[in-house]
């Protein structure tokens, strides 16, 4: 079994492809992401997101068993709130993605969100470490997202072990452990979809796997769609690989590529 909990949508993608790619991959579940990062979308156009919003709620819409949708929002908009609660009431999405770019993580404005998301009870993917548009990353620093413990009912991820402040990430995560707190409880969660070059990866993984554990760690191809399956099984194989690499027992494999996000979505 496997999840795949950070694809990305663009808005060119169709149901059936999408679900063929899942199957031909091999995947059985999907967190889809509304698209913000592929033209007409931008997270700094409230209007454009809207409307990802509700293209990513067509899309999922009678396979939600299988494709679990996460809005887009920007907290810097005045409407983010209400956005955010029509996506998740009216619209039937399941949680939520945040960039933080042009505000930090422990800004008053994220705050609001946070705490609509709590209400909600929505999981929250948040981008962490360098971002792609080269002018973000400063917003994006792992311990940045402590904020989130304000709102102890939150479960959220960060992604991409926060490259390249992974040492930061794992500090982060490690935190809950060392108060005893159960994995699938721990405010926080990280994605293995990697930010770091290919020879980072074994290390940045290892390190993971040994501070914050299989139990806190959970696969994302970081694919954006429409794409085919075996584009997505690219990703699995070459986590597959390191995991042979580290010699990872089957169950702690097991746990990263479905436990983890399953407990964190609800879905198992
Ligand atoms: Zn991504």
């Amino acid at each position: 079994m496997i999840i795949d909990a950070h694809l990305h949508c663009t808005g060119r993608e169709h149901t059936d492809e999408v679900l063929t790619a899942l199957d031909d991959a091999e995947v059985d579940a999907a967190v889809l992401l509304a698209p913000f990062l592929s033209p007409p979308f931008q997270l700094n156009d409230p209007h454009s997101l809207r409307v990802a919003n509700q293209h990513l709620a067509n899309l999922v819409g009678g396979h939600e068993d299988r494709l679990i949708g996460f809005a887009v929002v920007n907290p810097l908009h005045e409407e983010a709130i209400d956005d955010l609660r029509h996506a998740i009431v009216d619209l039937g999405l399941r949680g939520l993605k945040l960039v933080p770019t042009g505000w930090y993580p422990y800004d008053e404005r994220a705050h609001g969100i946070y705490e609509s998301a709590a209400l909600l009870g929505i999981p929250i993917l948040f981008h962490s470490g360098i971002f792609i548009d080269g002018r973000s990353g400063r917003f994006c620093r792992p311990a940045f997202f402590e904020a989130v413990r304000e709102h102890p009912d939150l479960r959220v991820t960060l992604a991409h072990l926060g490259w390249p402040w992974c040492d930061e990430a794992n500090a982060v995560g490690v935190i809950d452990l060392i108060n005893g707190v159960a994995p699938d409880e721990s405010q926080f969660r990280f994605d293995i979809s990697f930010g770091a070059p290919p020879v980072y990866r074994k290390s940045a993984l290892n390190k993971a796997l040994a501070v914050l554990t299989p139990e806190l760690l959970q696969f994302g191809s970081d694919r954006f769609l429409p794409c085919s399956g075996e584009h997505i099984a690219e990703k699995i194989h070459e986590v597959d690989a390191l995991f042979d690499d580290l010699e990872l027992a089957p169950d702690a494999r097991k746990r990263i590529m479905y436990g983890t996000a399953a407990a964190w979505l609800g879905i198992s």
